[in-house]
């Protein structure tokens, strides 16, 4: 069942989101050679905390952080870790939840440590891109395939996989809610969107080949192929004014 959110519920994940996206801006600016995932994830969990906001992801099924930090191949779900340094040429993906008023913000990106190489560069600048063109179609009246697909062609033009296993979701009250939203699809399929919807777009896209596998962990997920992957979220909101991004970064 998909939840619409009032105006006044929407202006409450307007506040959790904005927690969101500082959060994951300082987890962002903290990946520097050197540094550990731990210290990644400690930056996010200080600015959720010293906000009066949840991480939403600690204690999550069992997560046992406030931020995923996944480098390099890791697409998604990397747990932090005080041995894993960051190391110049990296990229590291960042996933952050905040927990505010009763409601979610759901956000990611990906970002480089020191220069990396143009081929890790272009994927990050191209998902990136697949995101804003995922937001771009989510307006009223659309339908949840018209996100996937425009992310699926972008991503694919470029020789790209996306990730088929794992996907967006709508967000309120609860950190995943229908509808499911995935990063591939056919334009015009899939439930119709309307206002006061919230949902969660995310793509993930590998360098090479779509398939992914979770390590023994039970949370790291790798590409299959042992190429790059990056992944940018936003949590956005539906309006009769077309999709407003509620996980801003300052
Ligand atoms: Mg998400």
């Amino acid at each position: 069942m998909i939840i619409l959110k009032t105006s006044q519920e929407l202006s409450r994940m307007r506040e959790a989101g904005r927690i969101a996206g500082g959060a994951l801006a300082a987890g962002m600016e903290a990946c520097k050679p050197g540094v550990t995932t731990m210290d990644v994830n400690r930056a996010v969990h200080q600015f959720i905390t010293s906000h009066g906001a949840k991480p939403s992801f600690l204690g999550y099924g069992g997560f046992p952080a406030s931020a995923c930090v996944s480098v390099n191949n890791e697409v998604i779900h990397g747990i932090p870790s005080k041995q894993r340094i960051l190391r110049e040429g990296d990229i590291v993906s960042i996933d952050v939840g905040a927990f505010y008023k009763g409601y979610h913000g759901d956000t990611a990106a990906t970002v480089g440590v020191g220069s990396v190489s143009a081929e890790a560069q272009q994927l990050m600048d191209v998902t990136a891109r697949c995101l804003e063109l995922g937001i771009a179609q989510a307006i009223r009246g659309n339908r949840i395939g018209d996100i996937g697909a425009a992310v699926q062609q972008h991503a694919e033009s470029f020789g790209y996989g996306v990730v088929r296993e794992f996907i967006g979701h709508g967000v309120g009250a609860q950190l995943h809610e229908d509808p499911e939203v995935p990063n591939y699809g056919r334009a015009g399929r899939g439930p119709r969107l309307a206002p006061g919807m919230t949902i969660a777009i995310e793509p993930m896209i590998n360098l090479v080949g779509e398939d992914v596998e979770v390590q023994p962990d039970g949370w790291t997920v790798l590409t299959a192929s042992g190429s790059l992957s990056a992944h940018f979220e936003h949590t956005i909101a539906i309006t009769d004014n077309g999709p407003v991004v509620l996980t801003t970064r300052p």
